[in-house]
């Protein structure tokens, strides 16, 4: 579903850096891959370049055998393909919950808003908020509003879902309620990369494990072994100092 090769990623400003340095990994079809590693290694960077929010500088990026790299890609249908869930929730301030919901996949897949809104109540009911369907976002709970940010991206039946550490913007008690929306969607079948600091839902969620440090992948691992057997010794030092 995803293949990255040998993908790389310069920043020249403030100062140059290779946020990337010859990632590559694939990703089947309802395979979960949770992405560890400390701050900067370079897991925002891999996403991003995943569905071309940052241009990769080389290497090979396909998503659902569409060319993330090729300049004439449509991008809009690549990013329609893998949804992506941020740290910040990034609702639509202005708008009510369903119609954050429904505005990408009328405008993009351009579908009509009557089967919008239908699907966009089924998946508020999924992630348990259909009751604010009529709310503002700053009327919500952060936990709501990132639950609502999960069934946005669902709206537009993507193929893959990203996240990116969705739950570090939470209060601690929050943190249960997305993740028990994310641990339902694993196991309805999605596929899904996720970037994050909570251990439990890896060891629990995940089929396959990558620990990143300064932009490489240098640990590969079923959760057992990740957590369990490390024979990286940043790998092992990481682990010690969050478990
Ligand atoms: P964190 O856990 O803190 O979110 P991360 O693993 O997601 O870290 P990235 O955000 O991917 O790390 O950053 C990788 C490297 O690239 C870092 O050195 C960072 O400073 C740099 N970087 C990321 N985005 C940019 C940018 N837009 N411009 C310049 N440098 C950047
Ligand atoms: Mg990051």
């Amino acid at each position: 579903m995803i293949k990255a090769k040998n993908v790389n990623k310069f920043f020249y400003v403030p100062e140059k850096i290779q946020a990337l340095n010859n990632v590559s990994c694939e990703v089947k079809p309802g395979e979960v891959v949770v992405i560890i590693g400390p701050s900067g290694s370079g897991k925002s960077t891999f996403l991003r370049c995943l569905n071309r929010l940052e241009f990769a500088d080389s290497g090979e990026i396909t998503i659902d055998g569409e060319n993330v790299l090729d300049g004439n890609v449509d991008i809009n249908k690549v990013r329609a393909e893998a949804g992506m869930v941020f740290q910040s929730f990034n609702l639509f301030p202005h708008k009510t919950v369903l119609e954050n919901l429904v505005m990408a996949p009328m405008m993009v897949r351009g579908k009509g808003r009557k089967e919008c809104e239908e699907l966009g109540m089924k998946l508020l009911k999924k992630v348990g908020i259909d009751a604010k369907w009529n709310a503002h976002p700053d009327q919500l709970s952060g936990g709501q509003q990132q639950r609502v940010a999960i069934a946005r991206a669902l709206c537009m039946e993507p193929k893959v879902m990203l996240f990116d550490e969705p739950t570090s913007a939470l209060d601690p008690e929050m943190v249960g309620e997305v993740l028990d929306v994310m641990k339902a969607l694993a196991r309805s079948g999605m596929t899904m990369v996720v970037v994050t600091h909570e251990m439990g839902f890896a060891r629990e969620v995940a089929d396959r494990v990558i620990f990143m440090d300064a932009g490489t992948i240098i640990e590969e691992g079923t959760p057992e072994h990740f957590f369990d057997n490390p024979t990286n010794e940043r790998a092992k030092l990481f682990l010690s100092q969050i478990l």
